[in-house]
């Protein structure tokens, strides 16, 4: 079964439904990366860029929703860096034709209130135009999975610090999440978790990412100290990588 199918012991919390994917999160954890939830992101991205290229989105159902929602910036140049490009033509040429039919109408709305030419009736004409693109630009198909996804990821990893003491250690001895992740995984705890667990999970929580923080700001204080035109010694590879762990703390995967 591939990762995308995988779905086992679904469970609700704040009338959210969440699904344990307990072997990738394992798996995320043993590579003792940054953040487990960027590494299982990167995982996922490539499984996306694959199926959105490969055959299974000719079928009718999921070419209707490429047709709506599209792909937001980042994902489009993931599939263009993908190896079908006539596929990706011809999705893209669909979408279009339907992105240009709704701005049509859009535009249409906004043309017959600049007729009038009441200024109060334009802005609040334009006002909707601009809601409307914004939400086409954010609109994303491998977006709207991520985010699924990485909850899912996100649940199984309170879910196993609750009920397995190995896991809960090997949490412990983590490096935490980058920014935007640890936004996610608390989102989830706080629906997931009540009164004593809770408590004891933030409090591991940030002594994880208090501890990453530190060894991260202690790569750069050595980076800064090696590049200073006085030092003879040179900068090794892990010395050079301080920089890039440290943005990739802060903002998750560029
Ligand atoms: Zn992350
Ligand atoms: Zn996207």
């Amino acid at each position: 079964m591939s990762r995308l199918e995988q779905s086992v012991h679904p469970g609700y919390h704040g009338g959210v439904k969440y699904e344990l994917q307990t072997i990738p999160v394992w798996d995320a954890y043993e590579h003792e990366a940054d953040c487990p939830l960027c590494y299982l992101e990167e995982k996922l991205e490539a499984d996306y860029q694959k199926f959105f290229l490969g055959s299974a989105v000719m079928a009718p159902e999921l070419r209707v929703e490429v047709n709506r929602i599209g792909f937001c910036s980042r994902h489009f140049c993931l599939l263009e860096r993908g190896s079908n490009r006539l596929g990706l033509a011809l999705m893209t040429q669909t979408h279009l034709a339907e992105r240009r039919h709704r701005f049509e109408k859009a535009r249409r709305s906004a043309e017959r209130a600049a007729g009038n030419r009441k200024t109060r009736k334009i802005r609040a004409e334009l006002d909707t135009l601009i809601e409307a693109l914004s939400d086409e630009e954010r609109s994303c198909m491998i977006c709207n999975r991520l985010a699924a996804d990485l909850a899912n990821y996100a649940f199984t990893i309170v879910s196993l610090y609750r009920s397995n003491g190995d896991f809960a250690d090997t949490f412990r001895s983590s490096h935490g999440f980058c920014l935007p992740h640890m936004r996610t995984t608390i989102g989830v705890a706080r629906e997931v978790l009540r009164g004593e667990e809770l408590a004891a999970w933030l409090s591991d929580l940030f002594s994880v990412q208090d501890a990453a923080s530190g060894l991260l700001d202690e790569g750069l204080e050595e980076m800064v100290s090696r590049y200073d035109y006085r030092s003879t010694e040179p900068a090794t590879d892990s010395i050079r990588a301080a920089l890039p762990r440290a943005i990739s703390k802060l903002v998750g995967r560029r």
